[in-house]
C-alpha cells in the first residue's frame, strides 16, 4: 500500500484519524471516545492509572498472571493502595470471589481486570466479571491488549468503562500504538482523580483528537498499518474473526493433546489467542532454551517462553491476528519436529493430523 509520510497537522492526517476512530469504535463495539497514543500496551495501562486513580485510594486489581501483576504494579507506582486478588496461574478469576471482595470493601471504587492473560493463555469470564463489578457500581478498566479485535469484547454491551489494547496484537500492525476506549463514567472519575499525568492526559488527547490531530507527534507509520488492518477486519467481519480465533486455538489444543503435552490453562479458561503449554519434564529448565533455538533456527518457528514463575517450564504459541489454517499446520509440524530433535518422540505426523481434524470440526464444537 502507498503510505507516504504526511504532515501530521494537515488534512490527510485528520482524515486518517477519523477513519481510525470510526474503525476502532466498530472493533471495540462502542460509542465511547477512543484515544490513540504512541506507546506500547503498557503505556495504555499506565494512562488508565494516571487518569483514574488518586494516591492512597484503595483499588482492586484482579490478577491471573504476569500482565495482571503489571497492571497492579503500575497502580501501586502511582500511589494507589492496591488490593490484589491473585488467582493461581492457569486459572481464571471467579466472579463470585470478586463479588465477595467488593461486598467486603465498599471503599474500592475502581477494578482492574485482564481480559486475556497472555502469560498463561487464560481468558477471564469477562461478561460475568463485568456484571459483578458494574452491579456493585464500581468503575471497570480492562486490559484487552491480547483480546480486543480477536476475542469478543463488546465494550458497551458489557458496560466496560475503559478498555485498552495495542497495535502489535490482533491488529496485525507493528508495535508502537496503544488504543483505548473511555466511557462517560471514566470521564467523570478522571475529573476528580489526583494522580499526576502529562503525556497520557486523556482530556488533552481527546481535545486534540476532536480537532483532527494528536497532542504529540503520532506514530504515523504504525497508524497507516492500523488503518489497513481495520479495513481487512471490516471485510472479514467481527463474528468471523472471533470464530476463526476459536477454531485456530482449538486446533492448536488438539495438536498439544496429540503430543501428550499439558496446557497451562484450565480447560474452561483456554484462550482463543495464545496457547501456553508445559514442556515435557525432561526438556524443562536450561534445555528449553535449546528447543526454542531449534524451532527458530531449523524450522523458522518463533515460540515464546514462560514469564515469572513459568520461566523455563512452558512455551507459548501466539495465534492472534492474521493466522490461517495453513499457518497452524505448518507451525504444528515444526513444533513436533523440534521436540523430536530433542528426543521427545511421538508418532510422526500425529499432531498435524489432530490439528487438521480440529480445523474441520463444525463451529458448534468450539469452546470459547
Ligand atoms: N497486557 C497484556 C495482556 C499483554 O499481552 C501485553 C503484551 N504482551 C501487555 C499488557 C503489555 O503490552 P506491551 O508489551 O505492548 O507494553
Amino acid at each position: 500500500m502507498d503510505a507516504p509520510m504526511i504532515n501530521h497537522r494537515g488534512p490527510e492526517f485528520k482524515a486518517l484519524l477519523k477513519e481510525l476512530e470510526d474503525g476502532l469504535r466498530w472493533a471495540f463495539q462502542t460509542s465511547h471516545d477512543v484515544l490513540v497514543f504512541p506507546a506500547s500496551g503498557t503505556g495504555g495501562l499506565e494512562s488508565v492509572v494516571a487518569n483514574l486513580v488518586s494516591p492512597g485510594e484503595r483499588i482492586l486489581a484482579v490478577s491471573i498472571g504476569a500482565f495482571g501483576d503489571r497492571f497492579a504494579d503500575c497502580a501501586a507506582a502511582f500511589g494507589a493502595h492496591v488490593v490484589r486478588h491473585a488467582v493461581p496461574w492457569g486459572e481464571a478469576a471467579d466472579p463470585d470471589d470478586v463479588d465477595q471482595i467488593l461486598a467486603d470493601e465498599p471503599e474500592i471504587r475502581t477494578v482492574l481486570i485482564t481480559h486475556n492473560e497472555t502469560s498463561t493463555g487464560v481468558t477471564n469470564p469477562l461478561r460475568e466479571l463485568a456484571r459483578v463489578v458494574k452491579g456493585r457500581g464500581r468503575l471497570l478498566a480492562i486490559d484487552g491488549v491480547s483480546s480486543i479485535g480477536s476475542i469478543d469484547l463488546p465494550v458497551d454491551a458489557w458496560d466496560v468503562d475503559v478498555a485498552v489494547t495495542a497495535s502489535q496484537k490482533g491488529w496485525m500492525s507493528p508495535p508502537g500504538v496503544t488504543m483505548l476506549s473511555v466511557g462517560p463514567a471514566a470521564w467523570e472519575r478522571r475529573a476528580t482523580a489526583q494522580a499526576p499525568r502529562f503525556y497520557f492526559d486523556w482530556e488533552r488527547a481527546h481535545k486534540m483528537q476532536q480537532n483532527g490531530a494528536t497532542f504529540t507527534t503520532p506514530a504515523l507509520s504504525v497508524l497507516f498499518g492500523l488503518r489497513e488492518a481495520l479495513r481487512m477486519m471490516r471485510e472479514e467481519t467481527l463474528p468471523a474473526i472471533f470464530r476463526r480465533h476459536l477454531q485456530i486455538a482449538a486446533s492448536f489444543r488438539a495438536a498439544v493433546e496429540a503430543l501428550d503435552l499439558r496446557l497451562v490453562a484450565a480447560p474452561a479458561a483456554v484462550s482463543p489467542t495464545v496457547t501456553a503449554v508445559y514442556f515435557p519434564e525432561e526438556l524443562q529448565g536450561d534445555l528449553a532454551k535449546a528447543v526454542f533455538a531449534t524451532w527458530r533456527e531449523r524450522y523458522g518457528l518463533i515460540v515464546a517462553g514462560g514469564q515469572g514463575q513459568l520461566t523455563g517450564r512452558i512455551f507459548r504459541l501466539g495465534h492472534m491476528g492474521a493466522v490461517s489454517p495453513d499457518d497452524v499446520l505448518a507451525a504444528v509440524d515444526a513444533l513436533q519436529r523440534g521436540l523430536a530433535d530433542h528426543g521427545y518422540g511421538v508418532q510422526p505426523g500425529i499432531a498435524v493430523d489432530a490439528a487438521q481434524r480440529a480445523l474441520a470440526e463444525p463451529e458448534t464444537a468450539l469452546a470459547s
